[in-house]
């Protein structure tokens, strides 16, 4: 079974295993001897809910660009993503793979990518090299440029498709080339690789402007399709969605001043709701992501690039509540944060809603310190009667950890 594949697939006969092990969880922060054991195809657990088997959807969708930046990825997890993207998508609908190498300084990514791609990937995939580390943001937007399919597909370098994966994430953006949707993120464990489902959760986020799961408001689960039916979701996670590629390209791509990693989750999420579009998380496409308890890598001048990209976003998209990041943050106040007028000017152009909007609209359940005062006890000033009823708040087990 699943389990005892796993189990047994861990287990150390010699040096070099312990050394594979070692400088894997060094590297990569997960466990490579095990990646590297389980090859480049498995089988995963069905973990959709039985109702999505039942669905039909058209013939005829929009074809997908998938494309996935990786830095320092390990061999084997980067091709079993590639792969399980090549096993599990009808090609018809598979345009193209486009991998995007942030600059990689692993020998494993160098030749031996090359000679993998040409012989055995066999123009199905494209490689792009990027001169210099650019960071996930620029990096996406490199992939984006290479693109040619009608709908963009953003993946992390260590996933696993699953089963029909990506119809159900196609059909809403052909029916509303404005909609952006994102698969459930199932769970790939760093240490065993054990694929598992899971629970149904949307994205939110702190005035630390952290990301954070929450639970699903009742009145988004009482729709046609239940608890299978698409959900509003007020952010997304950040490495995992598709959207159409013009939209993509009218909305302003991202905000090729942010470096590195974070924040653009939250500003591609704040610009989608703001300008006109919406975000949806679809129950019956999953994916799996190896969910690593620290992050490998740090930026090339060690700098702090989550604050410099949350500052940006901040001054933005958050009109007068940037003032409830920069009281919890208050030594960014005197922080540059470089020229943002390009993407203020986006914003005027794509007569945007204001950010009170947002909050009151879509994500009504955000609270904000009535002052600012982080030394009183936090007064709410938002328990207006607009808010709906939500469920019963409190910690998602095992993804509230979790930033992806
Ligand atoms: N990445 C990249 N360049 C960077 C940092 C990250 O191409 O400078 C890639 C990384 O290899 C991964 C994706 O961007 O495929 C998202 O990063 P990561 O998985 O580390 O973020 P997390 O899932 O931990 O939030
Ligand atoms: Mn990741």
């Amino acid at each position: 079974s699943h389990c005892n594949r796993i189990l047994s697939t861990g287990m150390i006969f010699n040096q070099a295993d312990q050394e594979v092990r070692d400088t894997g969880y060094h590297r990569h922060a997960f466990n490579v001897l095990i990646s590297t054991r389980l090859g480049y195809h498995r089988e995963l657990p069905d973990t959709r809910d039985s109702q999505c088997r039942d669905k039909v959807y058209p013939q005829a969708l929009p074809s997908a660009s998938v494309v996935i930046c990786f830095f320092n990825e390990a061999f084997s997890a980067l091709l079993r993503t590639v792969h399980s993207v090549l096993d599990r998508t009808p090609p018809y609908l598979l345009h193209e793979v486009i991998l995007v190498d942030d600059h990689s300084e692993l020998d494993e990514l160098k030749d031996d990518l090359d000679r993998y791609v040409q012989e055995e990937l066999q123009g199905r995939v494209k490689l792009v090299r990027n001169q210099r580390r650019e960071g996930l943001i620029r990096g996406r937007m490199i992939g984006a440029a290479h693109a040619t399919g009608e709908v963009l597909v953003f993946l992390d370098s260590h996933c696993e498709v699953n089963q029909a994966w990506l119809q159900p994430l196609l059909a809403p953006i052909q029916k509303d080339s404005r909609t952006v949707v994102c698969p459930v993120i199932d769970i790939i464990s760093a240490d065993t690789l054990a694929y598992s489902p899971s629970p149904i959760v949307r994205g939110g986020f702190n005035w630390g402007l952290h990301f954070k799961w929450d639970p699903v408001p009742t009145s988004e689960l009482n729709g046609p399709g239940g608890g299978t039916g698409p959900i509003r979701s007020p952010t997304m996670a950040g490495g995992l969605f598709a959207m159409n590629r013009k939209y993509f390209n009218e909305l302003g791509q991202y905000d090729a001043g942010m470096d590195i990693w974070g924040g653009e989750n939250l500003e591609i999420s704040f610009r989608i709701w703001m300008c006109g579009g919406q975000l949806l998380i679809i129950p019956c496409a999953r994916v799996g992501h190896i969910f690593r308890k620290r992050r490998p890598y740090g930026s090339p001048g060690g700098q702090d690039t989550m604050a410099h990209n949350s500052l940006r976003l901040a001054h933005v998209w958050m009109d007068e509540y940037k003032e409830q990041y920069l009281s919890l943050r208050p030594e960014l106040r005197e922080r540059s944060y470089g020229d943002i007028s390009e993407r203020v000017a986006l914003r005027e152009r794509l007569q945007c809603h204001s950010f009170r909007w947002y909050l009151d609209t879509v994500y009504p359940e955000m609270q904000t310190v009535a002052n600012g005062n982080k030394q009183q006890p936090p007064l709410f000033n938002n328990k207006g009667l607009r808010r709906p009823k939500v469920l019963q708040r409190g910690r998602v087990p095992e993804l509230a950890a979790h930033i992806l």
